[in-house]
């Protein structure tokens, strides 16, 4: 027998006969290796341990460390699935049963649905076979013999795929112990590995994804490495259920999307438009701080300044459609941007006069289709903070550091702590779909890179990943639990420019094409408001908070010092609450804790004696008496340095 060269990732070289297996390969490398071994990868390519090596060859021996074993594992995982469900349903036809991000699913067709106490019972199914470690086996088999084989046990989709998918004479199979399944493969060694599962759901979906076709159920299962993991996902998926803004923004009476009024449209309750308001205020003195200036633009303009700006071809399937007023056909606005040009083009401009920034919180309305409608994050008709910069290419830099910096201030001003960032490419390969030359393209991608590195930001790049128009910056906010929400984006625009034929008189006594650059902070404010509500979990800091204090009389007795002590906080532009209904103090409590108030203020015979108040913070509990005007003046504090409580 011949001897073949095994190649292994620290470059060491090991000559092994022919035929030998990865899975003996690790042996000799170690029995821990050996045993935490799930799949090798041979010249890139995924295969079973248990295949016989026949030529030279790079080897890598994987374990659950490895993010493709992880899927492999899962793909194994759904095979035990289909498995455990033919066991106690034989009757049932197999579908596919592909790995997934966080887990795999499996589709059955059956007449009957599957219950919750179905699952319960297939679970447990697939703990007993999962204790058993059946291996996983590849057979192959000749095509006309697997297709016989399948229409034996009835399973016509399974037929159907083989004719389909198999291009070889021979078909590959796995079994576990009596389960067979038409499968590529690769998988794991043998089911014992596969331990921290749950099954999660059953949902419907049409055969191949095609309408007409059955109706299969998929069971959708969750399914990582180890039992922490699997815990830390489910606790993940508890908290982002506890913190939705559909059922937050309802509970704590802050927006609503009505029937009557059609989808993706939202109605700001006076709660929910309280803290707009604030959003707002602090966002419009921010611009003017940073040398912003503020503008309105008509929510409805010619169609014809649509196809100059060319939104009316490259962008129809995402507008509402034309309305005709005298002959002339109107388009409500999808973007803010032609109109801050028409303002900019307004008067021949200086290049003294530039940098022009122009800020607005505009209203657009875009065309969704209603199946990808959600809450406050997807909807049609929202308001973007923004805002276009008209510049000389000598100014970028500046320009993009501002705008960077600005998105850090909103970081830290609403309370995120960590985010991500991605530089947009052009796609070197593909020149002919970009507008604007190679040049200009090269100029922006380098003075977004170089401003980022000049300030020590760590990015991504994607190439190939841009706008036609220009290439751009996306800020990504990752929230309270983890997850990580695009808003800020800060874009190149080779287009407009050119179209426009914006011009500004240079130094030079010449005209000049000036840069433009679209840019938005919170991306628009219903999304960014959905963004908060989840982050917060609704117990928003007492800068935004509808209400900041609610004032907590302990019966009607105490009432003139009750209303004496609300009067003060009203005078002095807080938020407050005067709570007289004839309730007990516990229930007063329990109801300001459910509308997360961030404070409490129980008055009592002997605050109203000493002109005190008795604090509850919503979040830290009981803080004790305070002399009133301390509170007032604490609260203040709190208040005006917008901390996050
Ligand atoms: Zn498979
Ligand atoms: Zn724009």
């Amino acid at each position: 027998m011949e001897n073949i060269q095994i190649t292994l990732p620290d470059g060491s070289v090991r000559e092994v006969p022919t035929g030998t297996t990865a899975a003996q390969i690790a042996s000799q490398i170690g029995p821990r290796l050996a045993k935490d071994a799930l799949v090798a990868r041979v010249d890139g390519e995924l295969v079973d341990l248990s295949r016989p090596l026949d030529h030279d060859a790079k080897l890598s021996i994987l374990t659950a460390k490895d993010p493709d074993a992880v899927q492999v594992l899962r793909h194994s995982a759904a095979h035990l699935l289909a498995a455990a469900v033919l066991e106690l349903y034989p009757n049932v036809k197999l579908g596919v049963g592909p790995p997934i991000d966080t887990g795999f699913f499996y589709e059955f067709l059956r007449d009957e649905p599957f219950t919750p106490e179905d699952l319960e019972k297939i679970e447990a199914r697939m703990r007993d076979l999962a204790a058993k470690d059946i291996p996983n086996e590849r057979k192959l088999l000749p095509k006309p013999e697997a297709i016989d084989l399948y229409r034996k046990s009835q399973q016509e989709f399974k037929c159907e795929l083989v004719e389909e998918k198999a291009v070889e004479p021979m078909v590959s199979f796995y079994t576990t112990g009596k389960f067979i399944d038409f499968c590529r493969g690769p998988h794991i060694p043998s089911t014992g590995r596969i331990k921290a599962f749950k099954l999660m759901n059953v949902a419907g979906a049409y055969w191949k994804g095609q309408e007409g076709n059955p109706q299969m159920q998929r069971i959708y299962a969750a399914c990582f490495v180890d039992q922490k993991e699997l815990d830390d996902y489910l606790h993940k998926l508890e908290e982002a259920k506890r913190r939705d803004h559909r059922r937050i923004g309802q509970e704590l009476d802050l927006f609503s999307i009505q029937e009557d009024a059609g989808p993706g449209l939202i109605f700001w309750h006076p709660k929910g438009a309280t803290i707009r308001k604030e959003m707002e205020d602090w966002l419009r003195a921010e611009l003017i701080r940073h040398g912003y200036e503020l503008v309105y633009t008509p929510h409805i303009m010619l169609r014809e300044l649509w196809k100059t700006s060319g939104h009316a071809n490259f962008y129809s399937q995402n507008m509402f459609g034309p309305i005709e007023v005298e002959k002339a056909d109107y388009q409500l606005k999808p973007m803010n941007c032609p109109g801050h040009v028409l303002i900019y083009k307004s008067h021949l401009r200086s290049y003294r006069e530039l940098p022009v920034r122009l800020g607005e919180l505009g209203t657009v309305y875009r065309y969704e289709r209603s199946g990808v409608l959600h809450g406050l994050l997807r909807v049609r008709g929202f308001t973007q903070d923004d805002a276009h910069i008209f510049c000389m290419p000598d100014q970028i830099e500046k320009e993009i550091r501002d705008c960077i910096e600005f998105a850090w201030e909103t970081l830290r001003v609403f309370g995120f702590e960590s985010y991500e960032v991605e530089l947009s490419g052009g796609d070197p390969a593909h020149p002919e779909v970009y507008t604007g030359s190679p040049e200009d393209w090269k100029r922006a991608e380098d003075a977004l890179a170089n401003t980022l590195n000049g300030m020590n930001v760590s990015y991504k790049y994607i190439p190939g990943e841009a706008a036609f128009y220009g290439p751009k910056i996306d800020v990504k906010l990752v929230d309270a639990i983890g997850r990580a929400w695009q808003l800020t984006t800060v874009q190149f625009d080779f287009n407009l420019p050119r179209r426009f034929n914006l011009e500004y008189v240079g130094e030079d006594g010449s005209r000049h094409q000036p840069l433009m650059v679209h840019r938005a902070l919170w991306g628009s404010v219903e999304r960014f408001f959905g963004v908060l509500i989840e982050h917060y979990a609704g117990a928003f800091p007492a800068w935004l908070a509808p209400v900041q204090a609610t004032v907590l009389p302990l019966s009607e007795k105490f009432s003139e010092y009750g209303q004496k002590v609300t009067r003060r906080l009203k005078e002095t532009g807080f938020r407050v609450h005067y709570d007289d209904r004839n309730e007990k103090l516990q229930a007063k409590i329990r109801d300001a804790q459910l509308q997360k108030i961030p404070y409490m203020l129980v008055i009592g015979g002997k605050e109203a004696e000493s002109g005190a108040v008795s604090v509850r913070h919503r979040s830290k509990g009981d803080l004790g008496p305070r002399p009133l005007e301390q509170f007032v003046a604490d609260l203040r504090d709190e208040v005006d340095s917008r901390a996050i409580r």
